[in-house]
């Protein structure tokens, strides 16, 4: 709110100007957030399996091959806003994604997150790590230590869809 004392000269009207495109953009950023959800308007990957309450996907993240969401349908903030059996139905899928990243990708770690501080929309991040990927042994979340390697998985989507259909 300063920027509304700060007098437009032409020494600052740029700087005001600036001031005022951040806030704006920040305002637009916000009203994203509660207006539009970009996991209930869009699929948010490639998808692996949906059903009635929930849907696997894999995500196109650059050097983090295998990243699974499990994203429950209903737009609920919390795991504790699910009732006890959606909320262990749920988990039991997360674990499901994690069995199939572990048979056909062998990482050396499995990260499970869930955080939703973006997008409010109950979602699990179901991340294989390897050591030489660009962030371990820091979440993925923190600054890069290294660019990410060449590895490949072939066919990756149609394994990970055949793995999590086992029982
Ligand atoms: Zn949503």
């Amino acid at each position: 709110m300063i920027t509304l004392l700060v007098y437009p000269t032409a020494a600052n009207f740029s700087k005001v100007s600036e001031k005022q495109a951040v806030s704006d953009s920040i305002i637009k950023k916000t009203t994203k957030i509660m207006t539009k959800c970009e996991l209930c308007d869009s699929p948010a990957g490639e998808l692996l399996h949906e059903n009635d309450t929930l849907r696997v996907i894999l995500v196109d993240e650059p050097g983090y091959p295998g990243f699974c969401r499990v994203i429950w349908r209903d737009h609920v903030k919390e795991m504790t806003d699910l009732s006890r059996e959606d909320a262990a139905l749920l988990f039991d899928w997360v674990l499901r994604t994690e069995r199939a990243v572990r048979k056909v990708m062998s990482p050396d770690k499995i990260n499970l997150a869930t955080l939703g501080n973006m997008v409010p929309h109950l979602h699990w991040h179901v991340i294989p790590r390897f050591g030489d990927d660009p962030h371990f042994p820091a979440p993925i979340w923190a600054e890069a230590r290294r660019s990410p390697t060449e590895k490949t998985f072939p066919d990756l989507a149609r394994r990970l869809r055949d793995a999590l259909m086992e029982p």
